[in-house]
């Protein structure tokens, strides 16, 4: 039995090593390709998280996707972004994260222009979670410092208890240093995002984009992960898309985008009684005869 062990802790070593380049492009985990930076690019300057986009047109090819944005996430509030499917929210996201840039327009972090930021300096600012969560094959512990490779254990394991994930980490064969398998195979798709979350907190980044995050989820697990994100996102700027809209009743703001333009925004009062396209998705999803919803969010405010 004992030259397999050896093996595998050989197998550990050069797993670690591999983590630590993994760690260097931390900016970038569970963001996918990006674009490459300006030859003078600066480092963004600290600020309070204020998203903005002025004007921003983009399209992958040559169709717009997105047209004459105007858009304000303010430092600290919880904006959604609803709409069909197709619409632009995820590649609203992808420009602020500058994985792509603008045909027209800027997109500006505390009323810096990324243009003409290294892209280190932006992911810093940013977290994001979208439906996949990306887990290396080591240990819990591992796969949430990654987010910050200088954390503590304790620190590691407060983020773990404010993603709702410290409860069911505790409870695996050996808590933290659990492996997760190959992409996290060992755990649950609810356990990933909490995983997910729980780095994405450590991160400590003023600006947290969520996309779809609980989507693929049972609904126990998502009123745990919500009842985190709540918590988590209090004075972080935070835009979430969410296809149920149970998730985005506490927001501050909700747009309404349709064909890559904003049909409407404001907070939910304000759209149910414009009673326009988001009073028909919400009484899609809800019902019309049913007024808990509202009711929620109002005890929330
Ligand atoms: P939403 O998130 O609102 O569903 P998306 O931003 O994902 O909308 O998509 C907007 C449009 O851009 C869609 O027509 C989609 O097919 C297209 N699109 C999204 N991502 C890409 C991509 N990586 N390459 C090419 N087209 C894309
Ligand atoms: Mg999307």
């Amino acid at each position: 039995a004992y030259e397999p062990a050896k093996r595998l802790s050989r197998m550990r070593v050069s797993i670690e090593t591999a983590l630590v380049g993994v760690r260097m492009v931390l900016g970038i985990l569970d963001m996918p390709e990006s674009q490459a930076e300006a030859r003078d690019a600066r480092p963004l300057k600290p600020g309070r998280g204020a998203l903005e986009m002025r004007g921003v047109t983009f399209g992958y090819g040559a169709a717009p996707v997105v047209r004459n944005l105007d858009l304000l996430f303010s430092a600290g509030q919880t904006s959604a972004l609803v709409g069909p499917s197709g619409g632009g929210k995820s590649t609203i996201l992808n420009l602020a994260m500058r994985l792509y840039e603008p045909s027209e327009g800027e997109v500006l972090i505390d009323g810096q222009d990324l243009a003409g930021a290294t892209l280190s300096s932006v992911r810093q600012r940013i977290s994001f979670v979208g439906q996949n969560t990306f887990l290396f094959s080591t240990s819990v512990r591992e796969n949430i410092r990654m987010a910050r490779s200088d954390a503590t254990d304790a620190e590691v394991e407060a983020a773990a208890q404010d993603a709702n994930a410290h409860t069911f980490v505790s409870e695996l064969p050996q808590g933290y240093e659990t492996m997760v398998g190959e992409n996290g195979s060992f755990l649950s798709g609810g356990q990933r995002q909490r995983l997910a979350i729980a780095r994405a907190i450590l991160k400590r980044s003023d600006i947290m984009l969520f996309d779809e995050a609980t989507s693929a989820l049972d609904s126990h697990s998502e009123a745990l992960i919500q009842e985190a994100l709540a918590r988590v996102t209090r004075d972080k700027t935070t835009v979430v898309i969410a296809h149920r809209l149970s998730t985005i009743l506490g927001a501050d703001q909700i747009i309404y985008v349709e064909e890559g333009r904003v049909v409407e925004r404001g907070t939910l009062r304000d759209l149910l009684a414009a009673d326009g396209p988001f009073r028909r998705l919400y009484d899609r999803q809800f019902g019309v005869a049913e007024p808990a919803p509202i009711a929620l969010a109002e005890a929330a405010e």
